[in-house]
Parts: structure tokens; sequence; C-alpha cells
């Protein structure tokens, strides 16, 4: 018979679903110290976003696990843990047709049982922002990602900046917590600039705006742009900046800003004048859906000669 798969595809191994920790661990033995363990962790509802952290992870790494469990810790009461979109079999292709290894998703309750005693705070760098929007938020975050790590050991775990305070949140856990892995921060994927949704940051969270409200959501995008723009020009001023960033997104009635912050890229302290990097972190609420975006903005030395 002629096959039709083509040549490339058929040297590369099926993706194995597990949702067993001990199976994944016992798999894992057999790799560890030969071949380098990439870990991608995920609440699924996959887009282009996730996509490129697990093609990077491809890329860097021999074996490379996707973790796919929608952490119930991480959503607050009056979040809906019911409403996070769930489609496994969706996500199980698209992980597959980017050459994932394992898509461990596990139980809820053999990650969170019910006896479940110990949590992990990491307290100064979620005092604001989406920590002081959502207070049980990082505690859940930290808390599952450590349980993944511990589990799985990766050489190597890949986040998106479009968290940008989880990745702040998570670095410290790791740093304090001694984990011995390396942390990949890759870039935010975002919608096609020639679209209607100019630049929206890609979420799983877009698919509850109507077509209005995620053309109204592109002001994130602009916002963002504006201020590199005008630091890059040479603005210093984060209160001129914040204004100016205010002042745009405020075009947009049915956008109503939650913070609009510019800090320091380590301790999320908001700055009032641009340092050396500096990064601007946006919250917005549009209808009943949250949406969160960030740029860095580098405050470029001005050379001696210029
Ligand atoms: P989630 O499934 O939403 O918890 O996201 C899983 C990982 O994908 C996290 O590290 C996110 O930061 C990352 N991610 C989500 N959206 C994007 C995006 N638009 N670009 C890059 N990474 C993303």
């Amino acid at each position: 018979s002629i096959s039709t798969t083509h040549p490339l595809e058929t040297q590369r191994n099926q993706m194995k679903t597990i949702t067993s920790i001990l199976s994944l661990q016992k798999i894992l033995s057999s790799y560890r110290g030969k071949k380098r363990i990439g870990l991608v962790p995920t609440m699924g509802a996959f887009h282009d976003g996730h996509l490129a952290l697990m093609r990077t992870a491809k890329k860097e790494c021999d074996i490379v696990i996707v973790s796919l469990f929608v952490n119930p810790l991480q959503f607050g009461p009056s979040e809906d843990l019911k409403r996070y979109p769930r489609d496994l079999a969706r996500d199980s292709k698209m992980a597959e047709s980017v050459g994932v290894d394992f898509l461990f998703a596990p139980m809820a309750s053999a990650i969170v049982p019910p006896d479940l005693d110990t949590t992990i705070s990491v307290s100064q760098v979620t005092k604001r922002w989406e920590g002081a929007a959502r207070p049980a938020h990082f505690a859940g975050v930290a808390t599952i990602v450590a349980k993944l790590f511990q589990i799985i050991k990766p050489d190597a775990a890949y986040f998106g900046q479009k968290d940008y305070q989880q990745t702040v949140v998570i670095r410290k856990m790791a740093k304090d917590l001694h984990f011995d892995l390396m942390l990949r921060i890759r870039p935010t994927v975002r919608e096609d600039l020639y679209s209607g949704a100019c630049g929206l940051a890609k979420s799983s969270r877009n698919q509850f705006l109507s077509l209005s409200e995620k053309a109204s959501a592109t002001v994130l995008y602009r916002a963002l742009c504006h201020a590199k723009k005008r630091v890059d020009k040479g603005e210093q001023d984060c209160t001129l900046l914040q204004k100016e960033v205010a002042a745009i997104i405020s075009l947009e009635p049915d956008v109503r800003p939650d913070y609009i912050a510019f800090c320091h890229p380590e301790t999320l302290e908001p700055v009032l004048k641009i340092l050396e990097k500096t990064v601007l972190l946006l919250a917005v609420w549009i209808g009943k859906v949250r949406l969160i975006d960030n740029i860095i903005l580098a405050n470029a030395p001005r050379h001696a000669s210029l």
C-alpha cells in the first residue's frame, strides 16, 4: 500500500498521554542523566503561545513533557474554574503536531488530594498587581509548579513572558527552594498585526471576548508600543508615561484599566524613572474578562559621542 505520511513525520515518535505520576516517573528514570528533559507547564486550551513554548522546548531538549493541569488552587472563589475551556482531544493533537513526547494530564485528586497540607507562598513579589487582585492565585501557581518540578525534575522549564509576574514568582521560588533547573522565559505570541485583533496577546480568555470587545482589546498592545516608542526616544518620566498610556486606553470606552504600572523587572516595585530595564505591566477589564499584558522597556545608555 502507498503511505500518505510525510517521510519526516514517520520519524517522529507518537506522543504518549500519561495520567499516573508513578508511570511518568518510571519512564523518565530511564532517560535521566542521558537525555535533556524539558517541561512546559500548562492548563490546556492550547494556542500559538503554548505551541511556541513547546517548539522551543523541542529544539533545546531531547524529551519534552507538557503538563496539562487545570489548577484548582490558582482560581479565586469568584473566578470560574468550571468555565475554564477543556478539550483534551484537541490539545493532544496540537501538542503531538509539534513533537511533544509526553502529555502529562494527571487527575486533580492526584495533585491536589483533600489532605494536601503544604503550600508555597512567595511573599514579596506577589504583594502587588495580579497578586493584589487575585489573593490566593500565586500561592496556587507556585505550589503546583513546585510539585511538577519535584515529580518531573526537568533540566529546563518553559514559561511565557505574557504572564510576567508569574515568571518572577517562579524564578524566585526556584531560587529560594534550590531547584536545579534552567528557566526559559519566552516572548509573548500575539495576534497577527494585520488582523482585526492586531497585536492582542494570545490567551485562552480571548475566546470569551465578542468581536467588538476583541477590537477594543487591541488598545493594550497599542498602549505598550506607545510607551516603548517614547522610552526609545529618551522619555524617562514614568508619571508622564503613565498618563499617556492611561489616555490611550481611555479612548476605548469598554476597556476599564485596573493597573498601569512601571516596575523594577525583578522586585516589581513601582519606579518613577525608567531604569536600565523597566517592565510596564497592564491589566484591564473588558466586560467580565480580565486581560493582562506587558512590555520590557530598556533605557539604552547614551553614547558619549552622540
Ligand atoms: P496557561 O495554560 O495559560 O497557564 O499558560 C501556560 C504557559 O503558556 C504559561 O507559561 C504562559 O505564560 C504561556 N503563555 C500563555 N499565553 C502566551 C502567549 N500569548 N505567548 C507566550 N506564552 C504564553
